[in-house]
C-alpha cells in the first residue's frame, strides 16, 4: 500500500469517514523521501525500541518498524485506530497505544514495552501545538532515552537547536541545552504535507547527554530564572528577571556586578554559565 500516493490516502481516509482535525495538528506527510531519511538517521537496530508520537496513517511508523526491533506509537485520535489496523496490520514489532502523550506515564510505558531493548529513541512528526511541552516532558522526566529525532515547525527547530547566547536563543534553548545537544538535520517544505500547513518544517536531533554537562544549585530555580529572563525579550535581562520574578532591581544589580555582567545586557547575550550563575545567586 503506497501511503505517499494522495489518491490512495484519500480513499483509505474516506472509507473510514476520516476528516482532518486542525486542533490535533493533523498534517500527514506525503513526501516519500522524508520518513525513510528520518528513520535511517536513528541508526537503530533490532535491539532498539522506538517511541513514536502521533502515527497519523502510519507513514513514518512503517519506516520505524523497518529499522527498529520494537515500535510503540501513541495516537490520541481514536478515529485513526481502524485506519492504522489497515495500513500497518502486517507489522508484528508494532504496538499502537491510544492515548494523550502528555498524560501517559511514559516511564512505565517504556519499562513495560521496551524491556530487553538496549537503546530507546523517540521519533515523530510532532503535532505542532505541543512541540515544546512534549520535548520538555521527555527531557525533564529523565526518561531512559538516547535521542529524539523529530519534525517541528522551522522556527521552533531553529530555537530548539540555537546556541545559547545568540539572537535565535530563547528560554527553551537553554532548557534543552541543559539536557541535550541539538542538531538541525534537514528542512521539509510545506508542500510535503496533506493538508499543507502555512509554515515549513525541519527535522532535528536532540542527543541526550549521558553525563550532566552543567551543575546548578537548584534546577527548579534555574528553569524559572531562564523563563523569566526571556519573558520580556525587549527589556534588559535584569529588568525582565526583576519584573517577572519579583526580585528587586537593586539586588539583581548587585548580582550582575558581582558576576561582571553589564546591567544592560539582553538575555539573548547571556551564556549558559551566566544564566546558571545568576540563578545560583538568587
Ligand atoms: N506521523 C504522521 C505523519 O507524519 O504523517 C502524522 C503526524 S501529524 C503532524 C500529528 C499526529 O499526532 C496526528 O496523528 C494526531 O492525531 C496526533 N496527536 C495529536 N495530539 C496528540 C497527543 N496529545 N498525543 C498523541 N498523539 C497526538
Amino acid at each position: 500500500m503506497n501511503l505517499y500516493d494522495i489518491d490512495v490516502v484519500k480513499k483509505i481516509l474516506s472509507r473510514h469517514g476520516f476528516t482532518f482535525s486542525k486542533a490535533l495538528g493533523q498534517n500527514f506527510l506525503i513526501n516519500p523521501q522524508v520518513c525513510p531519511t528520518m528513520a535511517d538517521s536513528l541508526n537503530a537496530d533490532g535491539e532498539t525500541g522506538v517511541l513514536e508520537v502521533g502515527p497519523g496513517i502510519g507513514v513514518l511508523t512503517k519506516e520505524l518498524c523497518r529499522v527498529a526491533g520494537k515500535v510503540v506509537s501513541v495516537e490520541l485520535d481514536k478515529r485513526l485506530l481502524p485506519v492504522l489496523d489497515e495500513t500497518l496490520g502486517e507489522f508484528d514489532n508494532l504496538e499502537i497505544v491510544n492515548g494523550d502523550v502528555m498524560k501517559l506515564d511514559l516511564r512505565a510505558l517504556m519499562e513495560e514495552k521496551f524491556a530487553g531493548c538496549k537503546a530507546i529513541k523517540v521519533c515523530a512528526n510532532l503535532p505542532y501545538y505541543i512541540t515544546s511541552p512534549v520535548i520538555m516532558t521527555l527531557l525533564e522526566s529523565r526518561l531512559p532515552i538516547d535521542e529524539i529525532v523529530v519534525m517541528v515547525q522551522k522556527e521552533a527547530g531553529e530555537r530548539l537547536c540555537a546556541q545559547v547566547g545568540t539572537r535565535e536563543a530563547g528560554a527553551v534553548t537553554a532548557a534543552v541545552n541543559y539536557y541535550a545537544e541539538g542538531e538541525m538535520l534537514f528542512e521539509v517544505g510545506r508542500e510535503s504535507f496533506m493538508p499543507s500547513p502555512k509554515v515549513d518544517s525541519v527535522v532535528i536531533r536532540l542527543k541526550i547527554r549521558r553525563e550532566q554537562k552543567y551543575s546548578v544549585k537548584d534546577e527548579k530555580k534555574f528553569f524559572t530564572t531562564v523563563k523569566c529572563a526571556f519573558a520580556q525579550r525587549r527589556k534588559t535581562a535584569l529588568n525582565s528577571i526583576s519584573n517577572t520574578m519579583g526580585i528587586s532591581k537593586v539586588t539583581l544589580a548587585e548580582i550582575f556586578e558581582e558576576l561582571s555582567l553589564d546591567k544592560n545586557i539582553r538575555s539573548e547575550k547571556l551564556t549558559m554559565e551566566d544564566l546558571i550563575n545568576i540563578s545560583d545567586r538568587l
